[in-house]
């Protein structure tokens, strides 16, 4: 057993026994890890405070070898986000990340950019509000990051490149297909694949996404109640095959997020 320290965010906690959580984190190397907080709801323990769901910690614990729970030995509270804590919108975007990460990643595999992401959706969470966006974003990016990335600069089907302009282009869920090729498959071609129209504005900002792994980009777009339906719906297309369904809590995140007074989702 070897001693580690690092900073993780809370993915998960679930009650072990009276007193004590089990805590899923996402590590800084990228990598998930459970481990048991003894003790962790006895009144004076050291950990209470220390850590929440989808904040950010300094976490020492002792590693095991193979598979099981890790020991928490120390934890301090570094990122809070409050914001999440006033918002139950937004807190409900950043739960359906988390169920998405812990869905898609295994315990043992390790990549700092994963921990990146999971990272900035979270404080756009927290400081932005309920922001569909910021699901959109993490969803393009986190696809991109597990090597599903759809193919947006040229057909998947002749592999031509479509241009900014093109206004005849249709969606699958390994990425665009061209008006001409869509044509041919809708009469009679070899794919059964269901195409769904692609706007060259939703398209772009797909683009702009998919090549920018960093907060700024997604935090300057904002969207029009009509290319957030059409998100809703093509990366709900890609997350469906990906994952063989579309999850519970995706739908019920994003009926959240976009109820609500204002657009931003605020719960005052
Ligand atoms: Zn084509």
């Amino acid at each position: 057993m070897t001693i580690v320290k690092t900073h993780a965010l809370v993915l998960r906690i679930t009650p072990y026994s009276n007193t004590s959580h089990v805590v899923v984190w996402l590590t800084e190397a990228g990598e998930r890890i459970s481990t048991l907080i003894k003790g962790a709801l006895r009144p004076k323990s050291d950990f209470l405070g220390q850590y929440g769901l989808f904040c950010g910690c300094e976490l020492l614990y002792y590693r095991r070898d193979g598979d099981g729970l890790h020991i928490a030995r120390e934890c301090a509270l570094l990122e809070a986000r409050t914001g999440l804590r006033r918002n139950w919108r937004a807190f409900g975007g950043a739960s359906y990340i988390s169920h998405l990460i812990l869905n898609t990643s295994m315990e043992g595999q390790r990549d700092p950019l994963g921990y990146h992401l999971a990272q900035t959706a979270f404080d756009a969470l927290d400081t932005g509000g309920a922001r569909q966006e910021a699901v959109f974003w993490f969803e393009l990016q986190w696809l991109k990051h597990l090597g599903f990335s759809p193919q947006l600069q040229q057909c998947t089907r002749c592999h031509r490149p479509l241009g900014a302009r093109e206004t005849h282009v249709l969606w699958a869920t390994e990425g665009v297909v061209c008006g001409a090729c869509a044509d041919t498959q809708r009469t009679g071609g070899p794919s059964s694949t269901a195409l769904a129209t692609l706007r060259p504005d939703v398209l772009a900002i797909l683009r702009r996404w998919q090549a920018q792994p960093d907060a700024h980009v997604m935090a300057t777009t904002q969207c029009s109640e009509r290319q957030v339906l059409e998100f809703d719906r093509l990366l709900g297309m890609l997350i469906a095959d990906h994952m063989d369904n579309t999850p519970e809590s995706r739908k019920i995140a994003l009926l959240l997020m976009r109820s609500g007074f204002g657009a931003n989702g605020s719960s005052k």
